[in-house]
């Protein structure tokens, strides 16, 4: 059904001359031109007088006669105390705004659809955070409007106007229709959610990452939306787990955001039952709770020795942009791991010690030892910018990387040599306290240190 929206939005548009996509019972008043925080009652009111008008609008009435004729109904109501207290001031701004919506669809709707085309591409991910519930549809409108003022002039600054909605009484060379196009799609994405399908919660399950930090998903018991099965729903954080307020067997409703990834939208029961549990699924330690630098609680397994958190490190390591070891798959790792013939990035290079071994275990014979051996081997010859981000020391990637290759000539015992010497690494542009910290942190813990 969401598929079938998307295709059909780009031919809606097309074809609004001759359709309204307006929605129908006492909305002739398109949502993206209502000024914000304007009560519905005082909308509907406008609406009431004005409605006859925007008909005419939509059957070739020209912009000017329009407004002459809303302001003079508007002004009339006023004055015979029928406007339900609203002002005439309010009223005609409701008015005036709906106007220039129905002025662009039905009067120029080249115009219109050009627009909105030229909004769409300029906040496309902000749709889509907006689809997936990643950002709130105010902050993506925030971000929209300054997106939109940017375009036109790109040394304006949100942080030096205040922000109300400029979009009706603040608009110095922008038009009003572009952040009128941008609410309007916003609105969509925002309605996507409401697409819910029933299903019940069953538990959590827990996966431990490189970082040590563990990520929640919901399991959930199957339900089809649009024709794939759905059983796990992602839950991003603590935080987003506890606002849940789980018990297994609730009922909860998900949707496909972005039509891809489910997504929790509500617990309709909330008994509140369910603890997460806090143990590591693989090394089975307790885990910890910890906010990051916004505030926001994520579960994390401290045990430098966790067997997930080294899997996920060495595959970090052996990624095509650092060190491009191919043949070790994350299986792989975990089999070489589990059977420990490798502790550390130096083990890597000290595989042969194995080779009987490894030619033995299941689906890994001679030739595939052979193509891991020289993709092994191969990688010697990195370049020291690639080792350095390969070695997944906490903000030090591969930008950081090049600037250390440069410094220290590509040399690795010169920067083994710096950090001995206590070298500054705040020196280097783009180089933090916190990154220089990392760094020194980093080769003073023992494991981490012998792998080089
Ligand atoms: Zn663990």
């Amino acid at each position: 059904m969401k598929k079938l929206i998307r295709h059909v939005i780009p031919i809606l548009i097309t074809v609004m001359t001759v359709f309204s996509v307006i929605p129908v019972h006492a909305e002739l008043i398109p949502r993206e031109s209502i000024p914000e925080n304007t009560p519905q009652e005082a909308v509907n009111t406008a609406e009431s007088f004005i409605k006859d008008t925007l008909i005419k609008v939509q059957n070739g009435l020209g912009y000017a006669d329009a407004r002459a004729e809303t302001n003079k109904i508007l002004f009339n109501a006023f004055l015979n105390n029928q406007t339900n207290g609203y002002s005439y001031g309010l009223l005609t701004i409701i008015a005036n705004n709906a106007l220039f919506e129905y002025r662009d669809l039905y009067l120029r709707s080249d115009y219109y659809s050009a627009a909105e085309e030229q909004v769409k591409v300029l906040i496309s991910d902000l749709i889509t955070a907006v689809e997936t519930g990643v950002l709130s549809y105010e902050k993506a409108k925030e971000e929209a409007y300054t997106r939109i003022y940017k375009s036109v002039d790109p040394s304006y600054d949100p942080s030096e106007k205040e922000f109300v909605d400029f979009c009706y009484w603040d608009i110095p060379s922008v038009d009003s229709a572009y952040f009128n196009r941008a609410r309007k799609l916003l609105l969509i994405a925002l309605k996507w959610q409401d697409e819910l399908y029933e299903t019940k919660f069953l538990g959590v399950e827990l996966a431990t990452t490189r970082t040590g930090m563990v990520s929640i998903t919901a399991i959930l018991e199957p339900v089809t939306i649009e024709g794939t099965v759905v059983t796990r729903a992602y839950l991003h954080n603590v935080d987003i787990f506890n606002s849940f307020k789980f018990g297994i067997g609730d009922t909860v409703k998900v949707y496909k955001a972005n039509m891809i990834i489910p997504q929790i939208a509500e617990n309709a029961t909330m008994s509140n039952t369910y603890k997460l549990p806090m143990i590591c699924p693989c090394c089975g330690e307790p885990l910890n709770m910890k906010a990051s630098s916004g505030g926001t609680m994520f579960l994390f397994c401290e045990n430098q020795h966790c067997t997930a958190r080294l899997v996920q490190k060495f595959a970090h390591f052996c990624e095509k942009t650092r060190m491009n070891i191919e043949g070790l798959s994350e299986i792989t790792l975990e089999k070489f791991i589990g059977h420990g013939w490798i502790h550390n990035f130096g083990d890597l290079y000290d595989l042969e010690k194995h080779k009987d071994e490894i030619i033995n275990t299941d689906g890994f014979g001679e030739k595939s030892y052979i193509i891991l051996h020289n993709a092994i081997e191969k990688s010697r010859k990195c370049t020291l910018d690639k080792f350095i981000a390969a070695l997944g020391i906490p903000m030090v990637g591969r930008h950081a990387g090049r600037i250390l290759n440069e410094y220290f000539k590509g040399d690795w015992t010169a920067f083994e040599k710096a950090i001995a010497e206590g070298f500054d690494f705040t020196n280097l542009p783009d180089f933090g306290e916190i990154m220089n910290k990392n760094i020194y942190n980093w080769y003073s813990d023992e494991d981490e240190a012998k792998t080089v």
